[in-house]
């Protein structure tokens, strides 16, 4: 179908240090067409209006899929984009519609196709832990209740949505709500105008089905799941089931079908999500501002403690679900922006991408990311601001959320400045992401610690990873010392170093093998050489 088999392509890839640049040809290895991907979360929002109403809408994104495929990404996460009462649109009136506000059908079936042209898969938000209290499933259930005569109980088989909700006499919780002019209640987890669908319903679950087989056949790549935690509250079993329902039933219409989801939780638990047939959890622990990247980032976490911990995680999700692809992230739309997290330093923020890209699985990247751009307070509207696009040329630009506040300082450079810059933390997100998509095995292979090159380092942590015959080591000079060199017993060669100073790993010859002196606050990617 649409996959196809990316070239063999060379790049080049620009490596820049201390000032001066030299270009370094670098071969991409076989493209891989697997569910590996470098993902972009797009707020349809706030990202690109291409019809001047100051709401980004779907052609807006296809207008900037150049953006994404120059970055880096081969992925794109869009937020919910099904009608919706709200902003955020998390509140669905119609499975199988597009917002008016985002454009129609064909606007979306133009940017799947513009998306595949360039490689680019799509994944599109499936919030079924609730509908919007305007969804007709919800107003045709209330409806019938509000009809019943006193003492009358439902019956199902005349309105067979009453069961589609969790809806009882009883006022379980201050989640629950009254329904007007009833004596009944609903459950409303997240807010009133939510109510919580009831997944145990076979009907609804045939109905999601024939959900998912619509969005399938528009070419739609994947389900970015939210909220599973939330379907039944804490019950992992019935959960996890829902899950593998729904992507056995996708994989079963496109056996390449990926899903990832929401379980924001304890490592602990999001193991035993992973612990299903679905491939992909979002890394919450390693995740914002108190996470292991933002730590490491700050210099507050030592190299050797956070290879520790990736590995640990990787192991633990391996053992229950070999077939695991890890989802790590810095912060989303839920979240301060990572220059928040960081106080809007460019140093920390460009080690922390590095620290991200280094990782095994499916980075995403939060749109306006890769520019620094920041979010204000805790309120989710300031965490959703207008992407960045350019302070000359306006065309495009998004108004964002109306509750958004205006003062919301963007300390950083906007995309058409940052593109130029060779020093912008957009080309560094651009570097890091282009190793990813040159060595595949920096997302495939397992992390190793490896004891003999380690047994002397201070300050720095070697790994390695190894795919297809393909090995790749990963050294993490987390913290500000220098003068950390590696001996190798082979020849190598630096293929990259993400410093966010611009130094550079050196390489030496020693007798039979090479020693690689590591620069302060940096990730230095090495191969070895084939003999
Ligand atoms: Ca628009």
């Amino acid at each position: 179908m649409k996959k196809t088999l990316l070239m063999i392509i060379s790049i080049v890839l620009l490596m820049s240090g201390c000032g001066k640049r030299t270009d370094k040809q670098v071969k991409i290895a076989d493209a891989v067409d697997d569910n590996y991907r470098n993902y972009y979360e797009v707020f349809v929002y706030s990202f690109y209006d291409s019809d001047g109403d100051g709401i980004g809408d779907l052609k807006g994104v296809e207008e900037k899929l150049d953006h994404i495929a120059e970055l880096g990404c081969n992925g794109i996460w869009l937020m919910p984009i099904m009608p919706s009462t709200t902003y955020h649109k998390y509140d669905v009136c119609d499975y199988m519609a597009i917002d008016e506000q985002y454009g129609t059908m064909e606007d979306y079936e133009a940017l799947i196709n513009a998306a595949h042209d360039k490689h680019i898969r799509v994944i599109i938000d499936m919030v079924i832990n609730h509908t919007s209290s305007r969804h007709p499933w919800f107003m045709e259930a209330t409806e019938y209740l509000k009809g019943l005569d006193e003492g009358q109980e439902p019956d199902i088989s005349e309105c067979p949505y009453v069961d589609y909700y969790n809806i009882s006499k009883e006022k379980k919780d201050n989640t629950w709500y009254q329904i007007a002019d009833t004596d009944y209640y609903y459950e409303g987890s997240f807010w009133s105008q939510m109510p919580d669908l009831n997944l145990d319903n076979e009907a609804l679950m045939k109905e999601l089905e024939d959900v998912a087989s619509f969005w399938i056949s528009k070419g739609t790549d994947g389900f970015r799941m939210d909220a599973p935690l939330h379907y039944e509250e804490g019950d992992t079993a019935f959960n996890t089931r829902v899950l593998n329902r729904l992507y056995n039933y996708c994989t079963g219409l496109d056996p390449d079908f990926y899903m990832v989801s929401e379980v924001w939780a304890s490592e602990q638990t999001i193991e035993a999500y992973y612990a299903s047939d679905t491939p992909s959890m979002f890394d919450f622990g390693f995740a914002q501002a108190e996470g292991d990247i933002i730590k490491a980032a700050r210099g507050r976490e030592s190299s050797d403690k956070f290879v520790d911990n990736m590995i640990k995680n990787e192991n633990a999700r391996k053992a229950v679900n070999p077939e695991c692809i890890n989802a790590p992230f810095i912060t989303n739309h839920d979240m301060p922006r990572v220059s928040n997290a960081l106080n809007g330093k460019v140093r920390d923020m460009k080690m922390a991408s590095a620290i991200l890209l280094s990782m095994t699985g499916s980075p995403y990247i939060y749109y306006g990311e890769e520019l620094g751009m920041s979010s204000k307070g805790t309120k989710d509207e300031n965490k959703r601001l207008p992407m960045l696009w350019s302070y000359e040329d306006t065309a495009g630009m998004c108004r964002g959320p109306a509750d958004a506040d205006e003062d919301v300082e963007q300390r950083c450079e906007p995309a058409d400045i940052q593109y130029d810059d060779e020093g912008s933390l957009y080309n560094y997100y651009k570097k890091g992401l282009m190793l990813r998509n040159s060595y595949p095995e920096i997302a495939r292979g397992d992390s190793v610690y490896e004891e003999e090159l380690n047994a002397y380092n201070e300050a720095a942590t070697v790994i390695s990873r190894t795919w297809n015959d393909e090995s790749i080591y990963i050294i993490y000079n987390l913290t500000d010392a220098e003068g950390e060199s590696i001996a190798f017993k082979e020849k190598v060669s630096v293929v990259a170093t993400m410093s966010p100073d611009g130094d550079e790993a050196v390489a030496s010859d020693t007798d039979g093998g090479m020693t690689v002196m590591i620069p302060g606050k940096s990730i230095v990617y090495i191969k070895p050489l084939s003999e």
